[in-house]
């Protein structure tokens, strides 16, 4: 049997450790091409001497030396955000993993579509902010997109046999966060120890505070949109505090299906990876009888304002989702070191969206442009 080659965005981050053991588990069918991180090079070091890569890419160039002189000759190295994109382009992969955190992520993902590649996409970002040109070329270049996201993974494994036009709408699940139960007033002190704290989920910083605000939906609604081709009225959000229902889909008919396990990457991880097979594992033991109870929830999209201005955003298209995701993402650089309080975030994002100019159907270029200026306009 060939073995899928994979190169992994982010491979010392929650989804990139989370893909290195959905591969360990399966050593006839994966090997890594491979693996790329930002500075930690401890976590790295322990990654290439396991995996063997022929790839490493490392965005510090001073940890990139040091990586160099650890284990010298056993690897092609590739440096900066420059070496990230070349790796992308001349890397022997089947499947591009997509899990750097933000912005970050687009240009070395658009690389992997310009070349036809499988995308296992957990970078929602690259969707958020550049949908359509992402569209376009998935079409012009026949890749595919295989979300890792395990609403969009829930919602894919939903429809697969169905037509499109059947679907009635989306419903995506969301957890609530840390703050579900709090009121708009208790919102304004809360710590960013109690806001990284999510109840059901372990993940990275970012998209932990992203869930706290709830602007984690609002990006995951804007991602849906692209990935199923679907209006913004289709698609819905239900608060399911126990993670247990990953979404569902509501056919013409009045028929909803549902997608149920318990909270683990490694299972949509895997999923993108074997799709359209499945393979046996024992990462998740859902029993049903013993969780007892599902609850639901409308959102309250007064409390969270986030996930209103994600609406209005997808509503308005052009550069209007690229300058929220850019606001969010420094917003939330700031709230974790101390600088803002966790209610000024989603008033930073409201700001850039009222100061700067939307354009309509922007080009990468724009797109870049418009991300610039917006981290610009909030650092001032
Ligand atoms: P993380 O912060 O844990 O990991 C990010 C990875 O990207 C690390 O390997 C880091 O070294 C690397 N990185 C960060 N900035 C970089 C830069 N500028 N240049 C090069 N490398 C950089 O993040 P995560 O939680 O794994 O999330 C990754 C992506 O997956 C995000 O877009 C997130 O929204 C999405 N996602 C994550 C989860 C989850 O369970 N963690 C679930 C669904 C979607
Ligand atoms: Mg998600």
């Amino acid at each position: 049997m060939q073995k899928k080659n994979i190169f992994i965005l982010g491979s010392t981050g929650s989804i990139g450790l989370n893909t290195l053991d959905v591969i360990r588990k399966f050593p006839d069918h994966f090997c890594v091409e491979a693996l790329t991180a930002k500075s930690n090079i401890e976590l790295l070091e322990e990654q290439i001497l396991e995996f063997s890569p022929r790839i490493v890419v490392v965005k510090d160039e001073k940890a990139a030396k040091e990586i160099q002189k650890r284990i010298p000759g056993k690897f092609d190295l590739f440096i900066g955000d420059d070496g990230l994109i070349e790796a992308t382009r001349v890397g022997d992969y089947d499947i591009l993993l997509s899990a750097l955190v933000g912005f970050a992520g687009l240009k070395p993902t658009i690389e992997g579509i310009k070349r036809g590649k499988r995308i296992a996409l957990a970078n929602k970002e690259t969707l958020v902010v550049a949908g359509e040109i992402i569209t376009e070329l998935c079409n012009k270049n026949n890749a595919e997109i295989l979300p890792v996201d395990s609403e969009h993974s829930a919602i894919f494994q939903c429809i697969v046999g169905e037509e499109s036009k059947e679907i009635n709408k989306l419903i995506l699940t969301a957890s609530g966060g840390p703050f579900f139960g709090k009121s708009k007033k208790e919102l304004s002190d809360v710590t960013v120890e109690e806001a990284l704290k999510h109840p059901n989920w372990n993940m990275g910083s970012k998209i932990t505070i992203d869930s706290a605000t709830m602007m984690n939906k609002g990006l995951e609604i804007i991602e849906a949109h692209w990935l199923f081709n679907l209006r913004k009225e289709k698609i819905d959000v239900l608060i399911h505090p126990q993670s247990i229902i990953h979404s569902m889909v509501e056919f013409i008919d009045g028929s909803i299906k549902a997608q149920l396990s318990l909270p683990d990457m490694r299972l949509p991880i895997q999923y993108a990876l074997t799709y359209p097979e499945r393979f046996e594992s024992s990462f998740t033991n859902t029993n049903l009888a013993a969780l007892k109870e599902l609850t639901f929830f409308n959102p309250d999209f007064d409390k969270f304002t986030c996930l209103k201005l994600a609406f209005d955003v997808m509503e308005q298209g052009g550069t209007a989702p690229c300058i929220l995701n850019a606001a969010n993402e420094v917003a939330v650089e700031k709230f974790l070191h101390g600088e803002i309080k966790f209610t000024d975030i989603p008033e930073l994002i409201e700001k850039a969206l009222n100061n700067i100019e939307n354009h309509s159907e922007p080009d990468l270029e724009t797109i870049v442009e418009c991300d610039r200026l917006t981290r610009d306009f909030i650092l001032e």
